[in-house]
């Protein structure tokens, strides 16, 4: 039997457990601003209007079935998908340097991703994992699973409530050389704080010197910016000058097809004449990984994506629709921050409109975050970050002032 001290009971994921406490509340004005999913107005989820579409239309279909997708999964939508993050005009793709499988939504491209990594990247040397510090969480959990071990590096300033460049730079050139830098291509998540594209380029230098291995974690493409070339530029940056690099593309967000796991690994290796025999090993040895971790992926949230993805008018329409969700939330932005500096509450609060994407990294502390969650029934993570999306026009001002009340 199972012995208690060898299964020691583990901690609630905090999130989850928060969204569960958030539910039991009572109150009338209770607000969520924790988990990172959007929400409209009037703080419902929004089914983007271009998948009601898509939806409706996959539904008429009489020829819609059950059956498997290949391992590899639906090969549409990973093409469109290799388009839609490196550019249908990318030398990686003209050159047959890329190859892709459809995963479980993000959190599947990163296992695949880290779980290939772990076999493949240098097996025989010690091999290090570099996260920004703080990063996603589940980071930490998906590589410790494959065994590889981890360090973190500088990312946000206390101070500026901005990036910690120097800081972040210096311990990437320190890093050993051939670690694996994990970066967020953009909308930093929990911080909001992403490189400037002048900075992106110092970065690429220091990986580049240090022969480290770039892995891309791509969840907020369109969402942050509302624009999709904008929002892939780093990739596109990295790919541009030759890179070696994995990236790991969630749907969840920019779909809001959070639950039907859609998403997408890539692998790109750099040019050269063995680039479409590297390619080929490598996709081999992903097929295998995939079959034995999941067999082959779900098929109906990739269905939704490839028909957007694939045809003009649809795609159109989301561009459209990701301009409704990221436009929304810069609006929130904006009302936040001229509320708080209205309402005099002490520091700065410029932070809130320089940040992007779903989430905001206030500077709170974790004594002010109970105290909102105590005295005004705001729920947010304790580090602080609060998930723009929970805030909307009938909220924003009271949640300003429960600020307010928290810091003074
Ligand atoms: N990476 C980052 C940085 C994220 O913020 C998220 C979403 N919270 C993911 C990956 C993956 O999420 P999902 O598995 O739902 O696509």
């Amino acid at each position: 039997s199972f012995q208690s001290d060898v299964v020691p009971q583990a901690p609630e994921d905090p999130l989850f457990g928060l969204m569960a406490a958030f539910r039991r509340d009572t109150d009338p004005n209770k607000v969520d601003l924790g988990i990172g999913a959007y929400r409209d107005d009037n703080a419902k989820p929004w089914v983007l209007p271009v998948v009601k579409r898509a939806d409706e239309t996959l539904r008429k279909d009489p020829n819609l079935n059950h059956e498997y997708l290949p391992i590899a999964g639906l090969a549409e939508f990973t093409s469109a998908s290799q388009k839609l993050v490196l550019d249908a005009d990318s030398p990686a793709l003209k050159e047959k340097r890329a190859t892709s499988l459809q995963t479980i939504s993000g959190t599947g491209a990163v296992h695949l991703g880290a779980l290939f990594l772990s076999k493949f990247y240098h097996p025989n040397t010690q091999r290090t994992v570099y996260f920004s510090d703080p990063t996603w969480p589940n980071h930490f959990q998906i590589f410790s699973n494959v065994g590889l071990p981890y360090k973190t590096y500088p990312y946000f300033s206390k101070k500026t409530k901005g990036l910690d460049f120097d800081g972040m730079v210096s311990s990437i050139e320190s890093a050993e050389e051939g670690s694996i830098i994990v970066l967020h291509a953009c909308a930093h998540n929990p911080t909001g704080v992403d490189p400037t594209q002048e900075q992106w380029k110092k970065i690429a230098e220091v990986i580049r010197a240090k022969k480290h291995f770039p892995f891309f974690d791509t969840a907020y493409q369109g969402f942050a910016s509302g624009d999709l070339a904008r929002d892939a530029w780093a990739i596109r940056y990295f790919i541009e000058e030759g890179f070696e690099l994995c990236i790991a593309q969630s749907y969840a967000k920019n779909f809001g097809l959070y639950g039907e796991r859609a998403g997408c690994f890539h692998f790109v290796t750099s040019p050269g004449s063995d680039a479409e025999s590297t390619v080929s090993r490598v996709a081999s040895q992903l097929a295998i990984l995939q079959r034995s971790e999941i067999s082959n992926p779900p098929a109906y949230g990739a269905r939704i994506a490839s028909l957007v993805l694939n045809d003009k008018e649809l795609f159109a329409e989301w561009e459209a629709n990701l301009k409704t969700m990221s436009g929304r939330i810069i609006e929130m932005r904006k009302a936040l921050r001229s509320k708080l500096e209205e309402l005099g509450t002490p520091g700065t609060w410029n932070h809130i409109t320089d940040q992007i994407g779903m989430f905001s990294f206030t500077g709170l502390s974790e004594k002010q975050v109970l105290k909102l969650r105590e005295d005004s029934h705001v729920y947010m993570t304790k580090n602080g970050r609060i998930s723009m999306a929970g805030l909307n026009t009938h909220n924003v001002e009271y949640f300003a002032k429960a600020v307010d009340k928290a810091v003074k």
